[in-house]
């Protein structure tokens, strides 16, 4: 391993323009990679880098290129590449097309690439679209003399198009930290979006996308809701509760009928003071509205719980739950009071911010979908099922 000129230099240049970044471009693990040629990342978080090459460039060019590779790896592109079914033979316009998702709103923002980076407008489109759109419109293209592609350091490696490299290495993040620092890059875009309000839009879209897919919660609830029942109810058992008709045919036994049990629910409900009032009606009521059409809501029992579990109340409506509360989190108690209901719930659904402690493990025999609820919700234990409500607009 050499020394890497301009490293430092091009580190906090790069940390001082793109505040937000930072973490991901201290992040980055960078390694001197002499007759490179280029400047590549791979899905690890691994920088090689040709000090030759770097050598040239001052610490805005240099500082630019980890931040323009940093956004390789935060927008997933090895992945969508794979995914878009990118082969040799177009990784070149993919490249492009990547490219020109990353730069259309960080040159404006003050990156400083050299050579000729990717534009949308280098090739007709607009700015502000998915890599995938750049890339079908540049396959739709005829090849002509103008296309040359971007230089030859604008390889920007198997991070950005899921193709492996000769110079690969092993070593870099494992994957499930690699997702741990892209999330983190992406709670400080939003923080900082609210705090100064001049993020880059195409990144801040970015950031709230991770933090929070723009999926469509109550369908995502409604078949979670529905795998938990459809769990439930299918196992359908042999029970000695109700004798079957041939039961009269033999006297004095008592055989087994086969019954779907129609599966108990019960909904906790985070009361808690970080609560958002509105929220919680509003999942509550789609919850209400789900189980009605699954014709289930008279099994819906429904307790509020705050750092301590309030009663059951078995309502007919969530216009009749009163909720109570407002002290301190904890919803492992409401869990542990709906597991103690009789009959026992089958399913339990937790409504809450996501500021709270989890058992370490799912109750026994009680399935949990966690609705997690606000932008901002931290992640739900392995165990449950979580779909996030984002607040409405
Ligand atoms: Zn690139």
């Amino acid at each position: 391993m050499s020394e890497l000129p301009g490293l430092a230099a091009a580190r906090i240049w790069a940390a001082a323009r793109f505040p937000y970044l930072a973490s991901g471009i201290f992040g980055a693990q960078v390694t001197a990679v002499p007759g490179l040629d280029s400047v590549a990342i791979d899905e690890r978080w691994q920088l090689s880098a040709d000090p030759e090459l770097v050598a040239g460039w001052s610490a805005a060019q240099f500082g630019s290129v980890l931040v323009h590779h940093v956004c390789h790896i935060l927008r997933h592109h090895s992945e969508r590449a794979l995914a878009t079914a990118v082969t040799k033979d177009d990784s070149r316009q993919w490249l492009s097309a990547a490219d020109a998702e990353i730069n259309d709103d960080l040159i404006p923002a003050g990156l400083e690439l050299p050579g000729n980076p990717v534009l949308p407008r280098h090739f007709g489109a607009d700015d502000g679209r998915l890599a995938e759109e750049y890339f079908a419109l540049l396959k739709r293209r005829e090849a002509g003399p103008e296309d040359e592609g971007p230089a030859a350091w604008l390889d920007c490696g198997s991070g950005a198009d899921g193709l492996p490299r000769a110079s690969d290495r092993p070593g870099g993040l494992d994957p499930w930290l690699a997702d741990l620092l892209r999330r983190q890059v992406a709670e400080e875009v939003v923080r900082y979006a609210k705090q100064a309000g001049t993020v880059p839009a195409g990144l801040l879209r970015w950031a709230r996308d991770v933090l929070a897919p723009r999926v469509d919660w109550r369908r995502l609830l409604a078949a979670e809701l529905r795998r938990a029942i459809a769990d439930v109810a299918g196992a359908a058992d042999y029970s000695y509760r109700r004798p079957s008709r041939r039961a009269a045919a033999v006297s004095g036994v008592v055989l087994p009928a086969l019954r779907r049990p129609v599966p108990e629910l019960a909904v906790v409900c985070d009361t808690s003071g970080s609560m958002s009032e509105e929220l919680l009606a509003m999942a509550l009521a789609e919850v209400e509205g789900l189980l009605r059409a699954l014709g289930m809501a008279r099994q819906l029992r429904v307790l509020a719980c705050d750092a301590a579990a309030g009663p059951a109340q078995r309502v007919s409506s969530t216009r009749q739950v009163t909720l109570t509360g407002g002290g301190g989190t904890n919803m492992g108690a409401g869990l542990a009071a709906a597991y103690a209901l009789r009959p026992r719930p089958a399913v339990a659904v937790v409504l809450t911010d996501g500021y709270t402690p989890w058992p370490d493990a799912a109750p026994k025999g009680m399935r949990v979908v966690a609705g997690l609820l606000g932008d901002d919700a931290p992640e739900a234990p392995r165990w449950a099922r979580a779909v996030r409500v984002p607040f409405p607009g």
